[in-house]
């Protein structure tokens, strides 16, 4: 549980019983992302304190609710923590990731021992763990539809430029899904620990902000064009401000890093006007964004391993939010 900020208790609670239509998953792997780490610093306005935590995870089936009979008890499963209702305004026009209760009926809890999958999750968005692939990497489930559900809005061509400005673990992936559309991607970051790791990915180029003009780079590779997909994945506001300038004529930028609330940012109207730069930001995902999340995961198109920073108990919770906190890491695997 998130208690408060900065404030994460273990708690023993009664043992979860399997909704109807749903499942109780032994989590065998949880991993930590950007948004737990935001709300763990400055709480979430989907994430009323306490709160259970976590949401990213894989597992083994132990209970099987009234009426499932797809499933066995045993069964290896990767799934996400939402699922849209099919029934509303937006499900009716293929916009699920804004379904109108996706976010009041998604579940959190998953650094935990057990989680209770219930049904609309289990019907749509639910997967057999092949057992080549670890639980660690089958959690990758969740951000990889993320990803996914973004890079689809740019409609990258081959050979298109690609740059993603951060190094976290959402500019890694976005720097990989991309590249494997053959998009040639410049992944900028200023973090060393999480360069190098880009290093290991075949991409166009890795640039270090803290030494390197990415100006200069970006005219020397496009011809002074500009890029024709740029994708925010830092969550600052001069960010935001910053990534429509790297755009050519009639590029997009995708603003993935979420703000706070409060949040507003100003941009230069002639470039979205008289250059057609086109300004879009893409949220959370659908189910045909998770399936093809589980295929690059499962076909192994992408590597997601070396995002994984290194694995913690349970019991060591409080640790993983104190190094990621401190700047320490990508992202940590839990294993309960
Ligand atoms: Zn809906």
């Amino acid at each position: 549980m998130l208690v408060q900020p900065r404030k994460i208790e273990l708690r023993d609670e009664p043992e979860l019983h399997a909704p109807p239509g749903g499942l109780v998953v032994r989590v065998r792997a949880a991993l930590t992302d950007g948004t737990d780490l935001k709300a763990y610093r400055r709480g979430h306005p989907q994430m009323p304190m306490p709160t259970r935590f976590g949401h990213e995870f894989s597992g083994d089936i132990v209970a099987l609710g009234e009426g499932v009979s797809d499933w066995s008890v045993g069964d290896a499963v990767m799934c996400v923590h939402s699922a849209p209702c099919g029934s509303c305004f937006w499900c009716g026009r293929s916009e699920q990731e804004l379904c109108a209760s996706v976010m009041s009926t998604k579940i959190l809890g998953a650094y935990a021992e057990c989680i209770a999958i219930p049904a609309h999750i289990v019907a749509q968005n639910c997967y057999l763990k092949p057992r080549a692939l670890p639980y660690d990497e089958a959690a990758f489930l969740e951000p990889l539809a993320c990803v996914v559900h973004s890079v689809s809005y740019a409609r990258v061509r081959s050979g298109d430029w690609a740059l993603v400005l951060g190094d976290g673990g959402f500019g890694l992936l976005h720097a990989q899904v991309l590249s494997a559309k053959g998009a040639r991607v410049i992944l900028a970051g200023r973090r060393d620990e999480r360069l190098e790791i880009a290093r290991s990915f075949p991409l166009e180029c890795v640039v270090d902000t803290k030494v390197q003009n990415l100006d200069d780079l970006i005219a020397a590779k496009t011809d002074g064009r500009g890029i024709d997909c740029v994708v925010e994945c830092t969550g600052s506001e001069d960010v935001w401000e910053r990534a429509p300038h790297y755009a050519r004529r009639g590029g997009t930028v995708l603003f993935f890093g979420g703000l706070p609330a409060s949040a507003s940012v100003t941009f230069l109207a002639h470039r979205m006007h008289y250059d057609e730069v086109k300004l879009l930001s893409p949220f959370h995902f659908t189910p045909s964004d998770v399936r093809a999340a589980h295929d690059l995961l499962v076909s192994g198109a992408i590597e997601v391993a070396p995002l994984v920073t290194s694995t913690f108990p349970l019991h060591r919770i409080g640790d993983v939010f104190a190094e990621l906190d401190a700047g320490r890491g990508v992202k940590y695997a839990i294993i309960p």
